[in-house]
């Protein structure tokens, strides 16, 4: 599971409107190519994995360690990224952060 320390350093993505699906929310399955970079989660077995997705994108792997057959089938979810926000959002946070660093 995922671990974090310092809360100030995360932005919690709250409620989307009904129906809309974020980047969060979709399965992706093995050889994916995905272009965010971030902690994804197996749906199967909870194995988390890092992807650096870079500036080309990433193929999510297709096997990795601990995966049992019973498992049922790989499917990755995001859970964590640095994806581009709000640009609005983005602002607050960098004022909130420069704020912070005075103190
Ligand atoms: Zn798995």
């Amino acid at each position: 599971m995922a671990q974090f320390k310092h809360l100030k350093y995360f932005s919690h993505l709250g409620r989307t409107p009904k129906g809309k699906l974020t980047d969060f929310d979709r399965l992706s399955e093995p050889g994916h190519l995905t272009p965010l970079s971030g902690i994804y989660r197996c749906e199967g077995c909870a194995w988390e994995i890092v992807i650096d997705a870079g500036l080309k994108g990433r193929k999510l792997p297709s096997r990795h360690p601990g995966h049992d057959k019973s498992d049922g089938p790989i499917r990755w979810r995001l859970i964590v990224t640095d994806l581009p926000i709000d640009p609005v959002e983005e602002k607050e946070l960098r004022r909130t952060y420069q704020r912070n660093k005075k103190k």
